[in-house]
């Protein structure tokens, strides 16, 4: 069975990342659907052989096998980090309704991320699915509504978009709003703490001279991964 959950989760994995690249290309979701995979060099069509999560890559050692090009190593992280969290969700929780969520979070939060980092911006549709994936939590009863901590949020956005207009992007603040939703007053304090420091490290080390006012990077990246610490592991 973990054998089964490994290939499903590099499958996932694989998929997003082909999906995520063709939204790249701009293209359209019906024509990925339609249409088969094929080399992003030669155009060569792949076979189903050429397709086997993790195993065709090693086998080929990274390259196509008709132009004999380096593909890179990310469609392997991609299919390797995608295998692991499944693994892990089944182990610690089985087939259980809180695995599915817990996957559909991470899901998203590396698509937001990688996203934000590609285009400086996030698809409408992603925000929406992480507000969606909040409420349902909510509805489940797998997380508590702090309404203090929503308003203070909302209130606080507010103020930092009319004060701090060039700052953060919209999305960021709505990205924030929808954390809020399930988050304690603490846990949102450090979520905080944690985005704005782990965002400053690596504006530190982006300058050459320390100066991380002529830094620009996205900061969605650093939500996420602060939501994540707060919503799962503390
Ligand atoms: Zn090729």
């Amino acid at each position: 069975m973990r054998l089964l959950v490994l290939i499903f989760g590099a499958s996932i994995g694989s998929f997003t990342f082909c999906l995520l690249t063709s939204f790249r290309n701009k293209e359209k979701f019906w024509h990925f659907c339609q249409r088969g995979s094929f080399c992003p060099f030669c155009k060569h069509s792949l076979k189903w052989f050429d397709l086997i999560p993790i195993l065709s890559y090693l086998l080929l050692f990274g390259r196509c096998r008709y132009c004999h090009r380096v593909f890179g190593k990310s469609y392997l992280l991609w299919e390797l980090g995608f295998a692991s969290l499944f693994l892990y969700a089944y182990c610690e929780w089985g087939l259980s309704l809180f695995s599915f969520l817990f996957l559909a979070y991470c899901i998203l939060l590396i698509v937001l991320s990688y996203w934000d980092l590609l285009y400086l911006s996030v698809h409408l549709f992603l925000l929406i699915a992480f507000l969606f994936l909040q409420g349902l939590s909510l509805w489940l009863g797998l997380v508590q509504f702090d309404y203090s901590t929503f308003l203070f949020c909302i209130v606080l956005s507010c103020f930092l978009y009319y004060f701090y207009k060039d700052g953060m992007g919209l999305a960021d603040y709505f990205f924030i709003i929808c954390s809020a939703m399930s988050l304690s007053f603490a846990k949102l304090a450090i979520y905080f703490f944690l985005a704005s420091t782990s965002a400053l490290i690596v504006c530190l080390f982006q300058s050459p001279d320390r100066r991380i006012s002529k830094v620009s990077l996205p900061f969605l990246p650093f939500l996420c991964f602060a939501f994540f610490l707060c919503q799962f592991i503390l």
